[in-house]
Order: C-alpha cells, then sequence, then structure tokens
C-alpha cells in the first residue's frame, strides 16, 4: 500500500461518510450480521436475551432495537462469570481450540483497571486497528519513527498500527526507570508521533529532566502529537506539556467498545461510528438524552465477531454529539465528563473528581494527585486525600488550608482534606494513574 503523506486523513472514504451512509451501514452490520451472530454464540446474550423474552427476529429496525433490546453491564458480565465459571464472561463467541479460528483469535488484553476487577479483553485478528486514523490526523507519516510508551494496555496491536501508517515503533516503558531512554530516543531517533503520554508520566518526564539538566523543549522538538490517555488531564498539567511545545490529543475509552480520540480541533474524541453505535441515555433510565446533553454511554459493537458487546451500558457519564466538525470528519464526538459510579453528592450537590481537578491541581504542592472518599453515593461531608510532594510555605496545616480554600472557591464546597505524602498515593494505582474515588 503507498500512503501519500500529503493526503488529509487516512481512511477518507471513511472518514468523511455522510451521514445517511454511517446509519446504513450501522443498520446492516448491527440488524443483519451482529444481533444473530451474537445471540447464537454469547452465552451472556441469550441468557440476557432470553429472560426479556426478545430473539434477534424480533429487531428489524432500529425502533425495535431502541425498544426491546435489554442492557447489560459489568456486573452482569462478573456475574455470568462466577456463575458458569467462565473468565470472559459469557462473551465470547469463539472457541480458541477451533482450528479454523487460527490468527482470527489471537491474544487476551486487559484494561487498566482502576476501578475494580480488570476486564479481560480478547483481541480479535492482526493488523492495524482504528487507531490508525488518529496517528495519521496527529502527524505520523510513513517513514517516521513513533514513540510507543503503553502502559498496561498490552499487546500486538498498537505495535501494528504504527507499522500501518508506516512509520517505524520505537519502544520505550512507561516507568521513571525508563524516562531517560525516552528522553534520548526522542533527540536521536526524532519521533513524530507519541502513544501515549500520562500524568504521572508527566511528572516522571519534569522531574528526570530537572535532575539530568534537559531542555525539554528541544528533546522534544520532533513530535507532531501526543496522545494522552488513562484519565482526564488538568488545566495546570496541560499547559505544563504544551509548555514543551507538546501538541495533546486526548483519548478517552469508548464504553470498552474501542477509543476515541482527539482531532485537530481539539473539541471532543471522534466515535468511530462504522465500528460502534453509541447511545447516550438517562444515567437513572433508558430514554436517550438530548444531542451534546449530559447521559450515560451505551455502546454496541459493530465489528467485533470475538467477545460483542450489545447495549453496554459503560457507566461512562458523558456528552455525545453529531454535530459536524470543523475537521470534516463526520463521525460524533463525546467529551467524557466521569463516572456515574464516581459521583458524589454532598448535600443534593453533585461532585465528580473533574469538579475539583483543577483547584487540587492549582496548588503546586500536589501535583494534582488526590482521591474523592466516598464511602457511599449521599455524604455530608467531602472529603479529599491529596498528595504532596513538598510541604511548601507554612508546613501542612497551611498547604491543607490552601488546598481547602481552592476547592471552597471551585464547587462552592469546603472539602475536608487529608494529606499524604505522594509517593503513599502513587502506591495505589498502575504506574499511569491513581484510583480518584475510594471507598475510605
Ligand atoms: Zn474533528
Amino acid at each position: 500500500m503507498s500512503l501519500d503523506p500529503s493526503r488529509r486523513y487516512f481512511s477518507p472514504e471513511i472518514e468523511q461518510m455522510s451521514r445517511a451512509d454511517i446509519d446504513s451501514q450501522r443498520d446492516e452490520r448491527l440488524l443483519g450480521d451482529l444481533i444473530p451472530w451474537a445471540y447464537k454464540r454469547s452465552g451472556l446474550i441469550r441468557e440476557t436475551w432470553d429472560a426479556a423474552g426478545v430473539k434477534p427476529d424480533d429487531i428489524t429496525s432500529m425502533d425495535d432495537f431502541h425498544e426491546k433490546v435489554p442492557f447489560i453491564d459489568k456486573d452482569a458480565i462478573r456475574s455470568y462469570r462466577d456463575r458458569h465459571d467462565d473468565p470472559y464472561g459469557g462473551l465470547l463467541c469463539l472457541d480458541p481450540a477451533d482450528p479454523t479460528m487460527k490468527g482470527i483469535f489471537s491474544a487476551i488484553f486487559s484494561t487498566s483497571g482502576t476501578t475494580g476487577d480488570p476486564t479481560p479483553a480478547p483481541f480479535a485478528g492482526r493488523g492495524p486497528s482504528m487507531l490508525v486514523r488518529e496517528f495519521w490526523e496527529l502527524g505520523a507519516r510513513p517513514g517516521d519513527h513513533f514513540m510507543h510508551c503503553l502502559f498496561t494496555f498490552r499487546g500486538p496491536s498498537i505495535h501494528d498500527t504504527i507499522r500501518g501508517v508506516g512509520a517505524t515503533p520505537v519502544f520505550v516503558d512507561h516507568q521513571p526507570s525508563d524516562i531517560e531512554q525516552l528522553l534520548r530516543f526522542s533527540r536521536e531517533f526524532r519521533p513524530t508521533g507519541w502513544y501515549t503520554l500520562s500524568g504521572p508520566l508527566i511528572t516522571m518526564i519534569e522531574e528526570t529532566a530537572a535532575r539530568v539538566g534537559i531542555d525539554l523543549q528541544d528533546a522534544f522538538s520532533s513530535y507532531k502529537g501526543v496522545v494522552f490517555a488513562g484519565e482526564p488531564i488538568g488545566p495546570r498539567a496541560r499547559a505544563r506539556v504544551e509548555d514543551w511545545g507538546l501538541e495533546l490529543f486526548i483519548q478517552t475509552s469508548l464504553g470498552d467498545v474501542g477509543a476515541a480520540t482527539e482531532c485537530r480541533e481539539h473539541d471532543g474524541c471522534h466515535m468511530w461510528e462504522d465500528t460502534a453505535y453509541i447511545e447516550s441515555l438517562d444515567p437513572e433510565g433508558t430514554t436517550p438524552v438530548g444531542d451534546g446533553m449530559r447521559g450515560e454511554l451505551v455502546s454496541t459493537t459493530l465489528i467485533d465477531k470475538v467477545a460483542p458487546l450489545v447495549r453496554y451500558r459503560s457507566d461512562d457519564l458523558v456528552r455525545v454529539t453529531r454535530e459536524p466538525c470543523a475537521c470534516g470528519r463526520t463521525h460524533g464526538r463525546v467529551h467524557t465528563l466521569g463516572r456515574k459510579g464516581d459521583e458524589i453528592v454532598v448535600d443534593g450537590a453533585s461532585v465528580l473528581p473533574g469538579d475539583v481537578w483543577g483547584a487540587v491541581e492549582s496548588i503546586d504542592e500536589t501535583n494534582g494527585l488526590f482521591q474523592l472518599i466516598r464511602p457511599s453515593r449521599e455524604v455530608d461531608t467531602l472529603c479529599l486525600r491529596v498528595g504532596y510532594a513538598t510541604e511548601g510555605p507554612g508546613g501542612l496545616p497551611a498547604l491543607r488550608a490552601r488546598i481547602e480554600d481552592a476547592v471552597e472557591e471551585s464547587v462552592g464546597i469546603r472539602p475536608d482534606v487529608d494529606l499524604v505524602e505522594r509517593d503513599v498515593l502513587l502506591r495505589q494505582g498502575p504506574p499511569h494513574k491513581i484510583p480518584r474515588v475510594t471507598r475510605a
């Protein structure tokens, strides 16, 4: 395949499909193919549909789909797993021992798993993922080097995706011990793309650069874009990275059926509607919310024949819009706001981690590291555990007061702040993030 480096999109015939074509392709894939397949082969889907009294033949239109198809969620998958002693939770549609499956079913991923049991993610096939569209968008081109710096999301897919744009991956670990290597390789190989950057990695880079005396603007001058993933980024961390001359492309999970990533317009993450059907529903009910309104993301794959999710309630609170984007791609966009299960209601007021993020981060000593303590959804007091690297002027009592003031000013609620050393907090997570909400 020869790729013209000057082309604007990697797959223009897909990225600029008309809305009518997106919809008719969805109907064909979902109604004609995916639903009968999943019902026949997925134990969880069949059990769920049988309990609801629904058969694939009952679903002949999207109206039928919206009206009749029952939901599944993470609890249903875990429950099936435990009742049937099935590590795939009843989702696997292929028999790994079947020789005809060779080359189709190739690996088990795990997701980053900060919210409880990590979910196994069976991986189908080889070759580049849809991320090839994003790597092209951020500026990687044939012949380039591409920094591959991944955390817990393991597997061959990203390597194949980097190869898919014709670039060569440069591997480093997402760990403090590898930061010097990352800086050295950045200067020597002059990569143009980077997947991925995370909050803790930003801190590691800053500290390593200060220790070894490296000018980060110079070290990073070859990059055209870097994907930031794993958790939301606060304004302060963003400003720091932009000071290094890096253009950030935020990536978010798309209800476990894929990922969504910003385009150069940086106004929401594009969801590829040739791969998934995304609904945004009332978090406490089943009615759709309007375009751009806060709702719960409900995902259905259109292409995953290995472990298909159908009407999966993701627990993610999002804003979804299908308004055209200035970049010229026609697929919808999603803004992730937080997790339904992370919401804390303090005296009637809803608080998500994203609501206090900027306030905590505005206090230098914290590096933006904090957790909300959530013993139950409704609480009397907003309790925060905040990490600190240094105590700052006036010692810990003064630091605590400054954080409490900043949060109160931002969300209108005075929190109770418990200060802990930063490294103690960092040990609670995988290398790229910590749980932002905890029961105790
Ligand atoms: Zn766009």
